[in-house]
């Protein structure tokens, strides 16, 4: 552990602009800099950083943070990562420090993942030098023309047969059932003792980006077992969707040769490899996901899918291509001749034939889909006309104007037709999807939303604000409840008041009802007593953390510029970016006249203070009717509809005299 003088040292001394300036080309614009955004596909800068604050933030996708935020975010690194990585850019000794025993544990545990997973790792090769492994497992590899280098290189193995062997071995090398669980390589039966998950399969270990086993894929070798392959679950250390088989092996390749070749199968990229076309990785039987791609893009932009030529596989492959394109990268397909998949054809070319198959063949895959499409559509009109529509949906999804352009030309000439119409149609579609889009939001940040949704966009390239970003880029706006949606803009805007003001006192006058004696409540104070009398709590979580947080820091008496500085510098990440984002953002009042009137911070503070928590009240209300609305919808016992009947009343009453209050409020 680092010490806190360390640690304090590291961040005081870190300037945002040259740790990012390491990793982006920062243009100056004015006290600040601008750059094309690391975290997302952009060809305009929205990516700004401010020396002054020390923070940055994109408004296109909402990222924010502080510099040792950046570093954790772009480099993939924990929080004690990132902060040896700055005290040795600024050549600051860290002097290592006892841990915690809670840290030890949480270290621990994630090792303990590793450490057993490691052990299975060499438990199933060893398993492969001898008995039912050589006989059956070695035999297939050799028959699959998988040589020993290939076996050891990639650490392939033999789970036995036996029902509990790697349980058994495990523990009698000390390691503890709860991590054999946990690490997805046993499981529970019903009489709760454990037994083997991966039985009588040849193994593929999964390794991670930076090298380690996190997972494995076992194979059947029986004809009749319908499982031909078996996973590992999710796991802490293993999340399907951000892994691709090979990835380790692969990644410096694919950066040298700015191309990364998709294939379907372990086994593919086994082959490929033992090949020497090392470029390769597969989605880890998963159909590839959003993640996945993204993943491929920090290496590089441009992607060869090579999947089987039966129908599945043509599908697979037009659904890659649309999540390659949505990324800004550039999708190519090749097919590989009479049903060969890149196994079977390693087997029987070299690899120059090889590359130069894939050179020759590779298609471009928007014209690849189009070809596909027209080769479905015949002489139909009607079904050639729902394929124009299709292309020119795909080609509205490519976030780039230059790139979609040169397509628009390519798909009209294919199809035969005036680049107008599919023009047209592209033009419509991405009116449509930012209409959809802009409806989205405005679910999630009412109109009225005294947090002004406008203003901040005159300095925010493409119309976007923060007001418009998630709150925080880990939650997608479609993952949220009702109830989330709802309380939103509300629980953001007295986040925002305690984030920015949270210290300021309110003086009330005395007449006010809200007067509360000599001593002022702080705005801090105020909201949290307001909540706390109803015993609410914020529903949305990265308010609540970040709430949770602020008053952590403000019950030690901290100051509000040293609690906002340990909330950007601290170790959670929601917090420190939903802390980046609402404690810069200017209040702008709505109601333009009230600017003039009402002149100092403070003044204007008691106005708006209580008046959001009122609204934040009044949107709890209408949750909680919309929930019994629904539930009114569903088949009830008498009883329960009178219930329900009775709280809606009651609830009516309550939200009119909310709106009394605000009335009063408003004056
Ligand atoms: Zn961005």
């Amino acid at each position: 552990m680092i010490p806190k003088e360390t640690v304090d040292l590291i961040l005081d001394t870190a300037r945002v602009e040259e740790v990012i300036g390491d990793f982006v080309t920062l243009k100056r614009r004015g006290s600040s800099y601008v750059a094309c955004c690391p975290f997302h596909n952009e060809k305009t800068p929205s990516f700004h950083v401010t020396p002054s604050k020390g923070i940055y933030k994109c408004f296109g996708c909402g990222k924010a943070g502080s510099a040792v935020g950046f570093v954790m975010e772009y480099e993939h690194m924990t929080y004690p990562e990132a902060l040896r990585y700055l005290a040795k850019k600024y050549n600051i000794e860290v002097q290592e420090e006892e841990e915690s025993a809670e840290q030890i544990a949480a270290r621990q545990r994630s090792e303990s993942l590793l450490a057993v997973s490691e052990f299975a790792r060499k438990f199933f090769s060893d398993q492969l030098q001898g008995g039912e492994g050589r006989a059956v497992g070695y035999q297939y590899y050799r028959k699959r023309n998988i040589l020993d280098a290939t076996i050891e290189k990639w650490s392939l193995g033999w789970a036995p047969s036996g029902k509990t062997t790697l349980v058994d071995a495990a523990r009698a090398a000390g390691y503890k059932d709860e991590f054999l669980l946990a690490a997805g390589l046993a499981i529970q039966t019903e009489d709760s003792s454990l037994i083997d998950k991966f039985r009588e399969r040849v193994m593929f270990p999964i390794h991670s980006v930076s090298g380690r086993v996190i997972a494995y894929s076992g194979r059947t070798l029986k004809a009749d077992n319908p499982a031909k392959y078996v996973n590992s679950p999710e796991t802490e250390i293993y999340i399907k969707s951000r892994n691709l088989m090979g990835i380790w092996f692969a990644k410096s390749e694919i950066a040298r040769q700015d191309r990364c070749i998709l294939v379907e199968g372990n086994v593919d990229v086994v082959m490929m490899h033992q090949m020497g076309i090392t470029n390769v990785v597969a989605s880890c039987g998963t159909s590839l996901t959003e993640e996945q791609v993204r993943l491929i893009g920090k290496f590089t932009q441009n992607v060869t899918i090579m999947y089987d030529g039966d129908k599945a596989g043509l599908h697979a492959a037009v659904r890659a291509i649309s999540l390659i394109l949505k990324e800004g990268m550039n999708p190519k397909v090749v097919f590989l001749p009479d049903g060969d998949d890149p196994d079977s054809y390693s087997q029987k070319h070299t690899q120059e034939e090889i590359r130069s198959f894939i050179e020759e063949h590779e298609e471009d895959g928007i014209a690849f889909k189009t070809r596909l499409l027209l080769e479905e559509a015949g002489e139909d009109p009607l079904k050639k006309a729902n394929s124009i529509n299709e292309i020119a949906d795909t080609v509205a999804d490519i976030p780039d104007a230059i790139k979609r352009q040169v397509y628009i030309g390519t798909v009209a000439r294919q199809f035969g037709i005036e680049e107008d119409i599919i023009q047209d149609r592209v033009r419509k579609t991405r009116e449509h999807n930012a209409q959809n889009a802009a409806k989205e939001r405005a679910h999630s940040a009412s109109a009225n939303d005294a947090f002004s949704l406008a203003k901040n966009r005159a300095d925010a390239p493409e119309n976007a604000s923060f007001a418009d970003a998630p709150a925080t880029a880990a939650t997608a706006p479609e993952l949220l409840s009702n109830e989330e949606r709802i309380l939103g803009p509300s629980e953001r805007e007295l986040l925002g008041f305690i984030l920015r003001y949270g210290r300021n006192e309110l003086k009330f006058e005395t007449d006010s009802e809200f007067y509360d004696g000599e001593t002022p409540q702080t705005v801090a104070e105020f909201i949290d007593s307001a909540l706390a009398a109803d015993d609410v709590h914020f529903v949305n979580a990265p308010y609540e953390a970040t709430y949770q947080a602020y008053f952590g820091l403000y019950d030690e008496g901290k100051a509000q510029d040293d609690i906002i500085r340990a909330l950007l510098n601290g170790e959670d990440r929601t917090v420190a970016e939903v802390a980046a984002q609402l404690s810069t953002e200017r209040y702008e009042l709505t109601v333009h006249n009230f600017s003039d009137a009402l002149t100092t911070t403070d003044s204007w503070l008691v106005t708006y203070v209580p008046r959001a928590i009122l609204v934040f009240h009044d949107k709890r209300v209408t949750a909680r009717q919309n929930e019994l609305t629904r539930k009114l919808r569903e088949p009830n016992s008498p009883e329960d509809v009178i219930k329900f009947m009775q709280e809606l009343g009651r609830l009516t009453e309550i939200k009119k005299n909310i709106n009394r209050k605000l009335g009063r409020l408003k004056k």
